[in-house]
């Protein structure tokens, strides 16, 4: 059964980032024939936007050195798209000759965080994605932006809006596509959220340019969610399983899981396209190659009830799922036993 709430998009896509955002921030350095078959299965629970990895320098990101390799691996599919992350023109290079259509770019909206993590300024970070979003606009590739700590930032704490609002408009300028607003620390509150969306309005910038990327530090994340939803966005991020931690935030859970995004807005009767049982499936089985529990709260709420028997499931969605639609558990999601703690990262 589903409850829907006036004014909210009929449909969302969810933009998946566990195979990069998720991976990277893994300690574990997950094969190149695990993560393809992650992507496969991933496609096969319904995610049509699968941001399956990155083209920084493998010094920097090792759990991501496969790049090309994986990329080599991946079936194409209908409708599906896999956008890869590109931090600079190398970058961009090795995108163009792996035949990637569609990049991201990561900016920052705190000179602390760029400092860290681009080793730039902020304006130096915009002045060094210029030509890359300019060549790969010219190749025909789509690009997107995310903007990093929108919100908060663990150097500088909270973050003003009209910054936010600022170096966001100065990214889409550069020709992107698309803004992800990335509560990156997990520290921002429905309200913020809000502020920001609509500042960025006022600047000229609808909700149909941006996308939300939230962070469960504080619980937070569907709430954000929800609040970005009322503003008009239709695009949100999250990672299969709540995979990846955030190494900027002591004991940050990291992103929000897709299972607990998709319950969601399957209580809400939006659509996604996603096979909420498919996706659990996956992240279980994920999870056993990572050998650590996922920690998704629906993957939680709902693996004990797969022990039990399929019958169990209390799904969001309108009538009961015929024996046909449902899959049997995998045999080594069977051997792994329920989370006893919130991975600590
Ligand atoms: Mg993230």
């Amino acid at each position: 059964m589903s409850f829907g709430i006036a004014g909210l998009p009929e449909r969302v896509t969810i933009y998946e980032v566990g195979p990069r955002d998720g991976l990277q921030n893994e300690q574990a350095r997950v094969p190149t024939a695990v993560k393809a078959e992650f992507v496969h299965r991933l496609v096969g629970a319904g995610l049509r936007v699968i941001e399956a990895t990155s083209f920084v320098h493998p010094k920097w990101v090792p759990q991501l050195a496969d790049a090309e390799e994986l990329l080599g691996l991946l079936h194409g599919a209908d409708g599906v798209r896999y956008p890869a992350l590109v931090p600079n023109e190398r970058g961009l290079e090795r995108a163009l000759t792996a035949g990637v259509d569609e990049i991201a770019i990561l900016g920052s909206a705190t000179e602390s965080f760029a400092q860290r993590n681009l080793n730039r300024t902020v304006a130096e970070s915009i002045t060094m994605f210029a030509p890359v979003v300019e060549r790969a606009t010219a190749a025909g590739m789509r690009v997107r932006a995310y903007l990093s700590m929108c919100f908060g930032d663990p150097w500088e704490g909270p973050v003003p809006v009209d910054r936010a609002a600022q170096i966001g408009v100065r990214l889409l300028d550069l020709g992107c596509a698309e803004l992800s607003l990335g509560d990156t620390i997990g520290v921002g509150t429905a309200g913020h959220v809000t502020a920001v969306i609509e500042r960025l309005g006022d600047c000229g910038v609808g909700p149909d340019r941006l996308a939300v990327h939230f962070h469960d530090t504080y619980g937070q994340a569907l709430a954000n969610t929800l609040a970005a939803l009322r503003c008009g966005i239709n695009v949100v991020d999250a990672s299969a399983g709540g995979v990846g931690g955030c190494p900027f935030a002591q004991s940050a859970t990291g992103n929000l899981a897709t299972e607990d995004l998709a319950w969601l807005l399957q209580g809400l009767g939006i659509e996604t396209g996603v096979n909420l049982e498919r996706l659990v499936e996956t992240s279980l089985w994920m999870a056993a190659q990572l050998g650590r529990p996922s920690p998704s709260r629906v993957v939680q709420a709902l693996r004990p009830s797969a022990a039990l028997g399929r019958e169990h499931l209390k799904w969001p969605a309108a009538g009961p799922r015929s024996k046909s639609q449902r899959a049997e558990p995998e045999e080594d999601e069977q051997e792994l036993q329920p989370p006893s703690h919130q991975r600590d990262c």
